[in-house]
């Protein structure tokens, strides 16, 4: 997979570094990531969608397993046997049908989180489907357009950094 940096979030400042020659925007009905990826579910995506009133049988492919190394990182969503895309996107608006609470693996895309430190690197995978990268209209990976999309994970990580020092210190 060929990914490329597109910016840096200090995750105790919010101060960003990004690169202002990058741009991108999700261009609505293209469900192309929908049709070609696999989806990891964490075991949160999973409780959240079936609080919906979907069965985890009508939406987890067991049969598919994420592995990071040796750790078992979770199963893939699953595929529709006729369409061959997601089981949540529309085969005729190509929307998806969970959107706003769709797995956080499908919210990144085609961004990839790293953190290292107090710092979160910002990769894009350069998929040539994508025809979001780059477009016209899109944005620049901005700290508004960060803490728009990704503000609840930074938060998170914030929150775990702070515990941690208070931890370290008493
Ligand atoms: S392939 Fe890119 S533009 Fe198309 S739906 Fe996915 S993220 Fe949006």
């Amino acid at each position: 997979m060929l990914k490329k940096w597109v910016a840096t979030i200090d995750i105790t400042t919010l101060e960003v570094e990004f690169d202002p020659s990058f741009k991108f925007k999700c261009v609505e009905g293209c469900g192309a990531c929908c049709e070609r990826l696999e989806v990891p579910l964490r075991d949160e995506d999973i409780v959240r969608i079936e609080e919906l009133g979907y069965s985890a049988w009508e939406f987890v492919d067991y049969e598919k397993l994420f592995y990071r190394g040796d750790k078992f990182l979770g199963y893939a969503l699953k595929k529709n046997p006729v369409t061959e895309a997601c089981v949540f996107l529309d085969p005729e608006t190509k929307k998806c049908k969970i959107y706003a609470h769709r797995p956080l693996a499908c919210r990144l895309y085609p961004f990839v989180l790293v953190k290292h430190g107090h710092k979160m690197e910002i990769y894009v995978k350069e998929d040539s489907f994508c025809p979001g990268l780059n477009h016209p209209e899109g944005s620049q990976v901005t700290k508004e357009f960060i803490m728009r999309e990704f503000g609840d994970v930074i938060e998170k990580y914030r929150k775990e950094m702070e515990r941690a020092q208070h931890n370290s210190r008493s």
